[in-house]
């Protein structure tokens, strides 16, 4: 089966400073694929050139076999590319399920979505543990059932590739296990993830794959066991 994402010779310069350089990496559906590397290494940069944030400076995007190199942001959310926000985005004003509603209505012709009927928002809500702070100003939610919020909304576009931001980022054990139950599930539902994370544990939980950056180039990329003994990856985590 041909990738559902391929990136071909990635790069992005900014100014003098070379934040991707000829990164090729490519996503198989329904995996988790992990990426990860040291601050500073062009995970950000790469999520944010997938899905249009930034015009890269040389190489191409495909996503299901269609080039989607430079289009805007809205139209690779609305082929199918879903992002979660390393800053959990709600509009504090409204109801819980209100803004998940919202999330889900510009795309509900989603060229890049399955057929399949989707889940409600309430059963968004439900899948992500939220249902019983429905009817709650997403404003007074604790910082972990924002995250979870961040998730739903992401669903309610239904994308066919998810990119997870730093998805545990300031959340405690107990959070952080059920994040990974919650991701887990995803490709069950034909949803496949890139997650981007620099904490291993985490990474090693939810990841058979990962894909190692350094300095803007991808220097490993296969099963999590052998990308983790690669004397080159160890080099770059404990500065050898
Ligand atoms: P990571 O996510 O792995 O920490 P980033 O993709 O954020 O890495 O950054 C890669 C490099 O690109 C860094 O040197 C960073 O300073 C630089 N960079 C990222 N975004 C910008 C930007 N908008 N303007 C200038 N430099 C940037």
């Amino acid at each position: 089966m041909s990738p559902i994402l391929e990136i071909r010779g990635l790069s992005k310069r900014f100014g003098g400073v070379t934040a991707l350089s000829g990164v090729d990496l490519a996503i198989e559906e329904g995996e988790i694929l992990g990426v990860v590397g040291p601050n500073g290494s062009g995970k950000t940069t790469l999520f944010n050139v997938v899905t249009g944030v930034h015009m890269p400076s040389g190489g191409s995007v495909s996503f299901r076999g269609r080039d989607i190199t430079g289009l805007k942001p809205h139209a690779i959310s609305r082929a199918g590319i879903g992002y979660t926000f390393q800053q959990a985005m709600a509009f504090a004003g409204l109801r819980v399920l209100e803004n998940v509603q919202i999330a889900g209505e510009h795309v509900r012709v989603n060229a890049g979505a399955s057929h399949h009927p989707w889940p409600t928002p309430l059963a968004l809500l439900d899948f992500v543990g939220l249902a019983a702070l429905a009817d709650e100003r997403a404003g007074v939610l604790p910082f972990g059932s924002l995250r979870l919020l961040g998730l739903a909304l992401a669903l309610a576009s239904r994308p066919a590739l998810l990119l997870l931001d730093e998805p545990a980022a300031g959340l405690n054990d107990r959070e952080t296990a059920a994040l990974v139950g919650l991701v887990r599930q995803l490709p069950g539902h034909g949803i496949t993830v890139c997650v981007i994370d620099h904490d291993m544990k985490l990474m090693q939980m939810l990841c058979r794959r990962l894909a190692v950056l350094d300095f803007g180039s991808k220097i490993a990329d296969g099963p999590t066991g052998a990308v983790l003994a690669d004397p080159k990856v160890l080099d770059v985590y404990l500065g050898g």
